[in-house]
């Protein structure tokens, strides 16, 4: 979400007061804890034209033991209508509570107040942001215009290893994924979890492959195994979605004897947006009788309905014949290694002026937009800052030629590339 000049998640915690009978509570309250677990702030939100009910009461308390910034939302108040609920809500003892109407966009001044200071301290705290925010706008006054670049070619911290590579398993039911889980086990893995309490992911497996650390992240089928609820349906969905978001490298599995289906592409639509890294597994290869035409069919759709992740790779398995799955491992490692690629600035910027001099961007009003600078503010995935003179002018044509150029030039498949545009801010320019 964005509110003026915040951007931020939220997660909803759906349907407390429609699901909530004696056989539900449990699951609903896990649900809950699930999203908190994940979550750096709680917005507790009221009706304020019915006043407080022993609902609200019960999660303010649960809330209150919570070691987490929470605010009270008193909504419905436009005009007056929420003067039943918004005195009341002092009473749920988490601090002053805001009214709003959600409806009519009242309130999110105060909203914004609230969240300001809790962000800001957010960000600051977070150590893979090192070089974002305010550190590029220092480093680009530094920039002069006309030096080569501006910058020499600094080496890039190298990444922790000993951390493990999360890998979340994804894809439609009865593709294989519980299959391709137990391959992948095996014998020698130990499971761990689930654990009590809230945990970020309390069930995984750990495992080491070349070497390299790696762990399975929870997934529907790792739950189904730890029983710790069944699945309903409704579920699948946010499961899918916090499963790619707590790992690096998602593994989609699609079945090699179906067509590729809208849910499908769904899913990888949504690993691209989150950002992460993807290998496709293309699973129970032992049934394909034309394994040739199959693969060329199976790429043409990828080709055709995934074109702003070029190249992710493909391996085809036999999870049940435990066939192949180093190989799709390797292919993890593959992507993970392109998703931390880092860029040196010097390099970047020698390279921008070249791209420019080949195609530069559109005029406005019959002047040079010109392309000013550009650093890489973060790995994981690749995330590019350009600096425009015009910024409301440069048309997305062009950053697509970049963002092609990056790939072709910086050997960047397969992984999503960030690319945020800034105003320029030189002082000489134009
Ligand atoms: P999930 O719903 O994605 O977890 O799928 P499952 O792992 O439960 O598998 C669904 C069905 O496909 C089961 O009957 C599996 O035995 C079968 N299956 C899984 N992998 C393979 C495979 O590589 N080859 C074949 N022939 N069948 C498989």
């Amino acid at each position: 979400a964005f509110l003026r000049d915040l951007t931020f998640r939220v997660i909803d915690t759906a349907g407390l007061e429609e699901s909530f009978d004696d056989s539900i509570p449990g699951r609903m309250r896990q649900q809950t804890e699930r999203a908190l677990a994940q979550a750096d702030m709680a917005m507790l939100v009221v009706d304020g034209r019915t006043g407080l009910t022993p609902m609200d009461r019960h999660f303010a308390a649960w809330l209150r033991r919570q070691d987490m910034p929470t605010i009270v939302v008193v909504n419905k108040c436009e005009s007056n209508a929420g003067r039943l609920g918004a005195p009341e809500a002092h009473e749920l003892g988490l601090g002053n509570p805001i009214a709003i109407s959600a409806e009519h966009g009242d309130g999110m001044e105060e909203i914004y107040q609230f969240l300001r200071p809790h962000i800001d301290a957010h960000q600051g705290a977070q150590p893979e942001d090192d070089t974002a925010g305010e550190d590029i706008e220092k480093l680009f006054t530094k920039y002069v215009e006309g030096a080569e670049t501006g910058f020499g070619d600094e080496t890039p911290v190298p990444e922790d290893e000993t951390k493990p590579i999360k890998i979340a398993i994804v894809g439609r039911p009865n593709v294989g994924k519980s299959t391709l889980l137990n391959a992948l086990v095996g014998e020698h893995r130990s499971m761990t979890g689930p654990e009590a309490g809230i945990t970020r992911d309390a069930v995984h497996v750990d495992w080491t492959f070349q070497g390299r650390a790696m762990r399975l992240v929870d997934t529907a089928g790792l739950r189904r195994r730890a029983r710790v609820f069944d699945t309903i349906e409704k579920m699948a969905v946010h499961d899918t979605l916090r499963a790619i978001r707590l790992s690096h490298v998602v593994i989609m599995v699609i079945d090699a004897t179906t067509r590729f289906e809208n849910q499908d592409l769904t899913i990888a639509q949504n690993v691209a947006a989150e950002g992460r890294a993807m290998v496709i597994c293309v699973n129970k290869w032992d049934l394909v009788k034309d394994k040739a035409a199959q693969l060329d069919e199976i790429q043409y759709e990828l080709q055709k309905s995934l074109a702003q992740v070029r190249d992710i790779p493909v391996v085809t398995i036999s999870a049940i014949n435990n066939q192949r799955t180093d190989q799709l491992l390797r292919a993890v490692l593959d992507v993970y290694e392109l998703w931390n690629k880092r860029v040196p600035t010097g390099k970047l910027n020698r390279w921008l002026r070249h791209m420019e001099e080949q195609n530069p961007a559109p005029l406005v009003n019959g002047k040079q937009n010109r392309l000013r600078y550009m650093t890489q503010i973060k790995a994981r995935p690749p995330t590019f800052a350009l600096w425009v003179a015009r910024a409301d002018d440069y048309p997305e044509t062009h950053e697509r030629y970049l963002i092609n150029g990056l790939r072709r030039d910086f050997a960047i498949p397969a992984v999503p590339i960030r690319f945020i545009l800034k105003k320029s801010k030189n002082p000489y320019s134009d």
